[in-house]
C-alpha cells in the first residue's frame, strides 16, 4: 500500500497576491512523482500547470472535493530536492511566502502558466538509413528534402527542422523509423573532465597557491575571506577553485554584481571553462536564461556565473561557491523576496558540504569582523601581481580652492592633471558620486526646496528636457523659473550632476572625445557595453560615470582618476556611510595605473581631514576597520546588531493604525522581556513621508546579542499575526541599505 497519496501542489504562480497552495490526489499511475515535479492540475474549468511542493499521507480538505493530478509534465522534477530544502530555509528565515520564493527558483519562461519543453529534442536520421537513398520509402520532395539536410547536419532540433521544412513530412519520417529522435537533458550527465587544454600557463604566487590550497582542501562547509588588493590575482584564485572542483566532479557557482559581469569577464571564463560555464547575465533574453538553465540542470554546463539570482542555479553535487566583491550592496535583496545573498549561499553551501568564498578587495566590516571570531577563515594577498604600486592618491581640500577664488567644480589640480594625462595620449576618469542624492533644485533665497507633490523627496534637475523629475514615482514636472514660495528668481540646481561635468568638460578640451556613462546614457540594452567598448578602444579620453564605472573594468590606459564629491556618500543618512565611501574610493582609485603606467588619484572634498579618506589614500583597510569596527561597537551598529525595520504604507493613515499599533504594542513588550537585546525601538513616520500617495510608517529597531535571530523571528511572526487591513503593504527588512 502506498503510503503518501497527497501532494500539495503550488499553482498559478505568476499570481503572487496569495499562497496557492492546494491538495490533489496522486493516482496510482503517478505514484512515481515527486517533490519539485511540474504537474497539469484540473483548477476551475480548465487544467494549469503547478509544482508539487510536497506530499503528505493525509489531507484536512474534504476527501470527496480533492481532484486528481491529470499528469506529470517532465520525466524528472524540475527543483531539485536541494533547492527545496534551499527554498525551505529561505521561507523560514525571511517570512516568505512559498509563491515567492518558488519565483527565485524556476526560470520566467517556464513560470508563464503554458507548458514549455524542459528539454531540447533533436532528430537524426536512424544509422540503418544512413546509406539509403530511398526512394521508394520517401514521399514527396518534404520528406526528401528532410532526410537531405539530416543527412548533411547529422543532428538536428526538431523545432527548427519543423519551422524550416515541413513538420508533416518529419512526423512522417518519423512514424516510418527513419528518422530517431533524441530528448537532451533527460539524462543527468556526471561533469565531465575538466577540458585542460584552455589551462593557460600562469604560474600561482606562493600566497595565491595557498589560499587555493586552503579552499580545496576544507574538505566540507566552511567559510573563507579573501582579502587581495585590486590586481592581487584573486580571480585567478577562484578559476584554480572553480577548476579543482570540477577536476573532482563537482560543480560550482560564481557570483560577481551584475555591473561586473562585463564582456572581458565572459572572455576570461569562456577561455578557461568552454562550454562547461553558463553566465547568466542581465542581457540574456527570457528565452536564453531558460536555455543557460536547462544546460546547467541536464548538467551540460558545470559552472553557473552571475549575479546575485544566479545562487539559485540548478546545479547537483556542488563543490563551491564564490561570492565576488562580496562587500557589493547588491548581494542584499531589497524588494520582494527579500534576502541576503551572503546567507542563503551559507545555506546551500552547508547543505551540499562544500566551501564558501567570499572575496574582496575592501570587505564588509560585517564578514571581516567574522574572520575576528574565527567563524570565517582569513586569507589575504596583500600584493599586486608583479608588485605594481598602488595609484598615489592625492586628497584635495576644496575649501582652499573656494577661498583662492576658484568657484567652479573642478579643483585647478584636476584640470592640469587632465590637461597632462590627455597630452601624453592617456585616458581619464571622472568619477562623481551620485549615491543617495539627487541634483536637487532650491531657491537661494528662502531656502525652498522643490519636492515631489505625491511622494514628499526632492525633485531632479534633468537638462535633456528641462523638467524636473520624482525618482520615486516617475512624476515630471516643468523646471522652476522663480521660486514658487517667495518669487525670487536665483534657482540653484543642487550638486553637481553628470551632464554639468560633461558640458563643461566639452568647453575646456574642445579636442577630447568624452563619454558619459549614468542610469540615462545606459537605459537600452547593452548601451553599458558600447560605452566601455568604446572607451577600451581608445575612441575616447575622458570617461565620465557614476559609480557604474567603478567596479571590474580593466582599461590599461588609464592613469588619471578623478573623484568629483566624494563627500556625498560620506554625509549619506546610513550607518554604513564610511564603509561605503572607503570601498568606493579605494574602488574608484583601483581604476587607474593597472598597466605599465603609474596612475594618479584626485580626490577632492570638503572634510580632507576625515579618516576614510585618510585610510583609504594610505590603502590601509586593517586601519580603516579597526576604527570603523570601534565605531559601530560604540554606537551599537551592525556586525554588533541588527537594524530592523517593519514599513508599513497605505493611502489611509488609519488603515495603516490598525496593524502597526497592535504589532508596537507586542514588539514593545518582546523588549521589555529582552531588555538588553534591544538597543533602540520607536515607532515613527517614515522619512520619505509618502511615496506615490502611500503614507509610510515604520517600526525600527537594533537588536542585538545571542538571541537576536529569535528575537527577529518573533517579531515577524508579530507583524505576520497582526497584518489584518489588506489596504496596507508591510514588509521587514534587516540591516537595509536605505531608511528613506
Ligand atoms: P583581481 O581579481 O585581484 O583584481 P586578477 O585576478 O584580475 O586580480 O589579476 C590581475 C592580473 O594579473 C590579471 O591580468 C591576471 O591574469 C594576472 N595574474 C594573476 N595571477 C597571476 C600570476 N600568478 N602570474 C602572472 N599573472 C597573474
Ligand atoms: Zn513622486
Amino acid at each position: 500500500m502506498k503510503s503518501k497519496v497527497y501532494a500539495s501542489v503550488i499553482v498559478d504562480i505568476a499570481n503572487s497576491e496569495v499562497d496557492k497552495i492546494f491538495d490533489y490526489r496522486v493516482p496510482d499511475a503517478l505514484a512515481h512523482l515527486t517533490a519539485g515535479c511540474r504537474v497539469l492540475v484540473p483548477f476551475g474549468v480548465r487544467d494549469i500547470e503547478g509544482y508539487i511542493i510536497g506530499l503528505k499521507e493525509r489531507s484536512d480538505y474534504d476527501n470527496s472535493k480533492i481532484k486528481d493530478i491529470k499528469a506529470a509534465l517532465d520525466p524528472y522534477p524540475v527543483i531539485l530536492p536541494e533547492m527545496l530544502r534551499l527554498m525551505e530555509f529561505m521561507t523560514a528565515r525571511y517570512h516568505l511566502k512559498t509563491v515567492d520564493a518558488l519565483r527565485l527558483f524556476i526560470p520566467s519562461e517556464m513560470r508563464k502558466g503554458r507548458v514549455k519543453e524542459l528539454f531540447q529534442t533533436f532528430v537524426y536520421i536512424n544509422p540503418e538509413y544512413e546509406s539509403f537513398d530511398g526512394d521508394t520509402l520517401l514521399k514527396g520532395a518534404g520528406q526528401r528534402a528532410v532526410f537531405a539536410f539530416l543527412q548533411a547536419e547529422k543532428r538536428a532540433q526538431q523545432s527548427f527542422v519543423n519551422k524550416n521544412f515541413s513538420a508533416a513530412a518529419l512526423k512522417n519520417l518519423k512514424e516510418k523509423g527513419i528518422v530517431l529522435t533524441e530528448s537532451v537533458g533527460a539524462m543527468r550527465r556526471p561533469a565531465s573532465e575538466a577540458d585542460e587544454s584552455h589551462d593557460i600557463d600562469i604560474v600561482l604566487t606562493d600566497k595565491q597557491r595557498a589560499a587555493v590550497s586552503a579552499v580545496t582542501d576544507a574538505g566540507g562547509y566552511s567559510r573563507f575571506l579573501l582579502h587581495g588588493v585590486t590586481g592581487s590575482g584573486k580571480t585567478e584564485v577562484y578559476m584554480n577553485c572553480i577548476s579543482a572542483a570540477v577536476k573532482k566532479g563537482r560543480t560550482a557557482i560564481m557570483l560577481v554584481p551584475e555591473i561586473s559581469l562585463t564582456p572581458q569577464v565572459f572572455r576570461v571564463f569562456r577561455r578557461r571553462f568552454g562550454d562547461k560555464v553558463a553566465i547568466l547575465h542581465s542581457g540574456l533574453s527570457a528565452g536564453e536564461r531558460f536555455d543557460e538553465w536547462r544546460r546547467l540542470y541536464g548538467g551540460e554546463a558545470v559552472i553557473a556565473i552571475g549575479a546575485r539570482s544566479a545562487i539559485f542555479a540548478p546545479l547537483q553535487n556542488l563543490g563551491l561557491i564564490i561570492i565576488d566583491e562580496e562587500h557589493d550592496g547588491s548581494y542584499i535583496s531589497e524588494s520582494n523576496p527579500r534576502y541576503f545573498t551572503h546567507e542563503v549561499a551559507a545555506a546551500r553551501a552547508k547543505d551540499s558540504g562544500c566551501p564558501l568564498l567570499l572575496g574582496s578587495a575592501t570587505p564588509s566590516i560585517d564578514s571581516y569582523c567574522e574572520t575576528e571570531t574565527g567563524e570565517i577563515t582569513l586569507l589575504e594577498l596583500p600584493d599586486r601581481i608583479n608588485k605594481r604600486r598602488l595609484p598615489d592618491m592625492r586628497i584635495l581640500d576644496m575649501r582652499t580652492e573656494v577661498r583662492r577664488g576658484n568657484p567652479g567644480i573642478f579643483s585647478a589640480e584636476l584640470l592640469r592633471a587632465l590637461h597632462e594625462c590627455i597630452e601624453q595620449g592617456n585616458q581619464a576618469m571622472i568619477f562623481i558620486n551620485r549615491r543617495g542624492h539627487s541634483s536637487f533644485v532650491s531657491c537661494r533665497a528662502c531656502g525652498y526646496v522643490a519636492k515631489c507633490a505625491s511622494c514628499d523627496v526632492s525633485l531632479v534637475y534633468h537638462r535633456d528636457d528641462e523638467t524636473l523629475k520624482c525618482h520615486y514615482c516617475g512624476a515630471s514636472y516643468s523646471m522652476l523659473t522663480e521660486c514658487p514660495e517667495c518669487g525670487d528668481e536665483h534657482i540653484r540646481y543642487g550638486n553637481v550632476g553628470t551632464q554639468r561635468v560633461e558640458t563643461e568638460l566639452k568647453t575646456m578640451f574642445p579636442k577630447a572625445g568624452i563619454l558619459r556613462m549614468d542610469n540615462d546614457t545606459t537605459r537600452t540594452k547593452d548601451a553599458h557595453l558600447k560605452i566601455l567598448g568604446k572607451f577600451l578602444r581608445r575612441e575616447a579620453q575622458i570617461l565620465i560615470g557614476t559609480q557604474m564605472i567603478a567596479k571590474g573594468h580593466d582599461f590599461p590606459f588609464v592613469t588619471l582618476v578623478g573623484l568629483m564629491d566624494a563627500d556625498l556618500s560620506l554625509h549619506f543618512s546610513d550607518y554604513r556611510a564610511a564603509e561605503r565611501t572607503f570601498q568606493l574610493v579605494t574602488q574608484v582609485a583601483g581604476r587607474a595605473g593597472r598597466d605599465t603606467q603609474e596612475g594618479k588619484v584626485i580626490l577632492q572634498t570638503y572634510s580632507p581631514k576625515h579618516y576614510v579618506y585618510r585610510f583609504a589614500a594610505a590603502g590601509d583597510y586593517t586601519g580603516f576597520y579597526k576604527k570603523e569596527s570601534s565605531i559601530r561597537l560604540a554606537t551599537k551598529f551592525p556586525p554588533y546588531s541588527k537594524v530592523l525595520r517593519v514599513l508599513y504604507s497605505a493611502e489611509k493613515e488609519s488603515d495603516i493604525g490598525e496593524c502597526l499599533k497592535p504589532a508596537y504594542e507586542r514588539v514593545k513588550e518582546l523588549a521589555e522581556q529582552n531588555r538588553a537585546a534591544f538597543a533602540f525601538l520607536n515607532c515613527m513616520r517614515s522619512p520619505v513621508k509618502r511615496i506615490q500617495d502611500k503614507f509610510r510608517f515604520q517600526i525600527l529597531a537594533r537588536i542585538m546579542g545571542q538571541d537576536l535571530d529569535k528575537i527577529i523571528d518573533s517579531i515577524y511572526n508579530i507583524v505576520d499575526g497582526t497584518l489584518t487591513n489588506k489596504e496596507v503593504m508591510c514588509f521587514v527588512e534587516i540591516n537595509p541599505q536605505n531608511l528613506n
